[in-house]
């Protein structure tokens, strides 16, 4: 598996940095052209080559202003962008099509069709595909994709700074970049302009890297991710408890930050309407720039990885099988959220967190299944009813048990891998129902003759313990 790293400038003077944002923004022209040429269903099946081939032929590649290496290497970027959105798009249409049909060799033929991308050529799927592909388009115009011979690195005193050298706009003259590493980047290179500092990205193998020494635990672990710590496990102990702080602090710092940039932007835009423009530009340069603030922003979302990361190590400490909520399926629970929590960063971390438990897992050797979490946070684990949730409890109409919620839904997350009605695909209202059959089915199994009477004497409190001891009795 790959793993991405990156470097970055230090102390690049201004003129490199222009130099290099006007190659990334001709070849953000070129990725727009690739999207728009072939980012639909023309795209489909054809090749970063043929597209290269047909524009050196026809003249299309003289207007671009770069080095024939640039964009060739942004249209085979390009091509690998579009291929990935529809891929993403084709784990929605495989949903749609479980939605459809039940029969498992229709299934089979439709799958088969998307995976060899030949469903242009079937209605259904072609339709469904088209429904949530929309139109693409490119937004990139600040990054340089570098092959592995185009480049060199070098570092002009023994154990200095480190220099990367990559091609400027003419040939044969090269922009040197000081980096702020000792470790060469090595393979194709994304240089990403922003902030005037240039992040070089490169991917590199995760087996070379220290943590895959580490071996994982033993246990079978269910997770349940949190908002104020990263995880909670089934064993009730909370990983990455920072976070909520590290979150918070974030949000109240950019809530005054904002209410100043508020009110210094509306001095700007009072001097512009007065018609001091020379007061509105100072304004807007020197005291509504995006720099310091992004920068800032990068800095908090490394801390939230570190945090992150971190605590899935800790999981997979004790873990040999992680069980675990998918991530990436479900954003819906920001409603939950505090007024003061900051919504954006707060779904992000689930994100960081997805990817996380992927990358830990494959490479700690620690096997990660994910589960449907419908009503995992709102089942109570003694009795396996839908309890009340207060605040961060949960508690059992049945028993009386109070459960920390989060601890609740790990216990139940665990469950859910190996149950044989409610898998990863079963939509959430038909969770519901058989979680209730699976209650009532335990209460007819009481001995009281009417079941509706049952159901009100387990809403009592002090009934509800005898019941529950009944039911232990009955039970072999
Ligand atoms: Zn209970």
């Amino acid at each position: 598996m790959k793993v991405t790293r990156i470097a970055y400038s230090k102390n690049l003077n201004t003129c490199k940095y222009d130099q290099l944002a006007e190659q990334a923004e001709r070849l953000g022209r070129v990725r727009s052209l690739v999207w728009r040429r072939y980012g639909s269903l023309a795209g489909v099946g054809v090749s970063d080559r043929t597209i290269r081939d047909e524009w050196m032929r026809d003249g299309t590649a003289d207007a671009f202003g770069v080095l024939a290496n640039a964009w060739k290497e942004t249209v085979r970027d390009a091509v690998a962008d579009i291929k990935a959105s529809r891929e993403a798009v084709k784990v929605k249409v495989r949903q749609a099509v479980r939605q459809r049909t039940s029969d498992k060799v229709e299934q089979k033929r439709l799958f088969t069709a998307l995976q060899r991308d030949q469903w242009a050529t079937d209605p259904y799927l072609s339709r469904v595909m088209r429904q949530h592909w929309g139109r693409g388009r490119n937004h990139i115009a600040n990054q340089i994709i570098v092959r592995s011979d185009q480049y060199r690195t070098y570092a002009p005193d023994e154990g200095g700074v480190l220099w990367l050298a990559v091609p400027g706009l003419e040939r044969r003259s090269m922009v040197k970049i000081p980096l702020n590493t000792k470790v060469a980047p090595t393979g194709t290179l994304r240089l990403i302009l922003r902030d005037n500092r240039v992040e070089v990205h490169y991917a590199v193998d995760a087996s070379t890297l220290r943590s895959s020494q580490r071996p994982c635990g033993t246990a079978k672990i269910g997770v349940d991710k949190g908002y104020s710590e990263v995880l909670t496990d089934s064993e009730g102990t909370h990983h990455g408890t920072e976070l909520g702080d590290l979150l918070k602090a974030d949000s109240d710092f950019l809530t005054i930050k904002n209410g100043r940039r508020a009110k210094i932007r509306s001095i700007a835009e009072k001097a512009a309407k007065d018609g001091d423009y020379a007061k509105a530009d100072r304004i807007t340069t020197n005291n509504l720039g995006t720099t310091k603030r992004n920068r800032r922003h990068h800095t908090i979302e490394a801390r939230v990885r570190s945090v992150t990361f971190t605590a899935v190590h800790q999981v997979v400490n004790a873990a040999k099988s992680v069980v675990a909520e998918d991530l990436t399926r479900s954003f819906t629970s920001l409603k939950k959220l505090g007024k003061n929590t900051n919504r954006r960063l707060a779904a992000w971390t689930k994100g960081v967190t997805a990817e996380a438990l992927n990358s830990v897992s494959e490479r700690r050797g620690s096997a990660l299944t994910l589960v449907n979490a419908a009503y995992t946070s709102q089942v109570a684990p003694c009795c396996r009813i839908l309890g009340t949730r207060k605040g961060d409890r949960l508690h059992c109409t049945w028993c009386g048990a109070v459960w920390q919620a989060d601890h609740a839904a790990a216990i139940n997350v665990l469950e859910r891998d190996g149950d044989p009605d409610i898998t990863l695909y079963t939509p959430h209202t038909r969770v519901k129902q058989i979680i209730q059959e699976r209650a009532d089915r335990r209460r007819t199994r009481l001995p009281v003759q009417d079941s509706s009477l049952a159901g009100r004497r387990a809403n009592h409190p002090i009934r509800a313990v005898l019941l529950k001891e009944q039911e232990a009795e009955n039970q072999p």
